[in-house]
């Protein structure tokens, strides 16, 4: 099946104080329709910047991002905006993404109105009890009049995701959309999206910080591990989470604490070279994990940069030594 999704060797440069910044740096990945593919890392990684590139809402550097086989910079008008209409955006903060001034009722029915996808004012309220029973904002009658101060954290969520679906998108890019939450609530919108991706057949890129979400959420699905603006691990979610093969997805997995202190106490922890993260605007040469990694291959780490290589298992790795001792057992 060709991808709905494809970004081919996309970086993305921004202006800063003295020259630009790369933050973004020859990422390629192709996502199936209907596919829940999570991007994960520290701050600065790059995955925000790979899912505002996805949803349009800035234009790559370098390279090219295609939606159903179409390179999105190349649309004209119209079907641009049919791009903005299927792939979008859950942002990080309900809080700030959501009119103070709008009721809920109102923010629903005001993109169904000015894209015409209801007919008359019957239609649109409808549709907006519709939405918000799908996010489980039930009864309907006790949120539709409600402004977004009346609602607590997750109730903003949820209604941040039905916004998200009054133009029944094809994809979805979720930014840490559970991240500001409480951990109760948390499972419950995870709950909710999963459900959603089953039953609209959405395909979901879902950014997060935090592994455990991932593995929840893309258990069915593949994990891309970044570091620095680049991917250096991609993966069917399971293969990443119990066997990552790349140094930093190694290290990223062990300081992951489990539900269980025994488990968390007998986790393998990588010890690395040094904490420090190195800064986007001054990388080091060859592979950026090198000053941190502690099986790096003096020779070959500091100069040459490592290329996503495909492996036997399928996994996609950028790492001159977990490539040599794959290829070699
Ligand atoms: Fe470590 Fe070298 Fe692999 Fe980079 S390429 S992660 S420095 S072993």
């Amino acid at each position: 099946m060709p991808p709905i999704l494809e970004l081919t060797r996309v970086t993305k440069r921004f202006p800063a104080d003295k020259g630009e910044i790369t933050v973004l740096n020859d990422v390629s990945l192709s996502v199936q329709p209907g596919e829940a593919v999570c991007l994960v890392g520290e701050s600065g990684c790059g995955k925000t910047t790979t899912g505002k590139l996805v949803a349009g809402l800035h234009a790559p550097s370098e390279g090219h991002i295609r939606y159903q086989g179409k390179d999105i910079w190349q649309m004209n008008k119209d079907e641009f905006a049919q791009y903005r209409r299927e792939v979008q955006f859950i942002h990080q903060d309900p809080y700030a993404s959501l009119n103070p001034a709008h009721t809920i009722g109102r923010m629903l029915s005001f993109p169904l109105k000015y894209h015409g996808i209801t007919k008359d004012e019957a239609n649109t309220q409808a549709r907006v009890r519709e939405l918000l029973k799908l996010v489980d904002l039930t009864p309907v009658d006790d949120f539709v009049h409600k402004f977004p101060h009346q609602l607590s954290g997750g109730q903003r969520q949820r209604a941040s995701i039905a916004r998200s679906l009054t133009l029944s998108p094809k994809v979805i890019v979720a930014d840490e959309s559970v991240s500001m939450v409480d951990v109760s609530i948390r499972l419950s919108l995870l709950g909710i999206l999963s459900r959603l991706k089953q039953e609209l057949g959405m395909t979901v890129l879902f950014i997060t910080h935090d592994l455990a979400i991932a593995n929840y959420f893309a258990r069915d699905g593949r994990t891309v591990v970044m570091y620095l603006g680049r991917v250096v691990e991609l993966a069917r979610t399971p293969d990443i989470m119990l066997h990552p093969q790349h140094p930093y997805a190694q290290a990223l997995l062990g300081a992951v604490p489990e539900a269980d202190p025994q488990l968390t106490r007998n986790k393998v922890r990588v010890p690395l070279r040094s904490l420090d993260v190195p800064s986007l605007r001054n990388l080091p040469p060859g592979c950026a994990f090198h000053p941190r990694c502690p099986v790096y291959a003096q020779g070959v780490c500091e100069t040459d940069v490592p290329q996503l290589t495909p492996m036997p298992d399928g996994r996609i790795i950028a790492c001159h030594v977990a490539v040599k001792n794959i290829m070699s057992e």
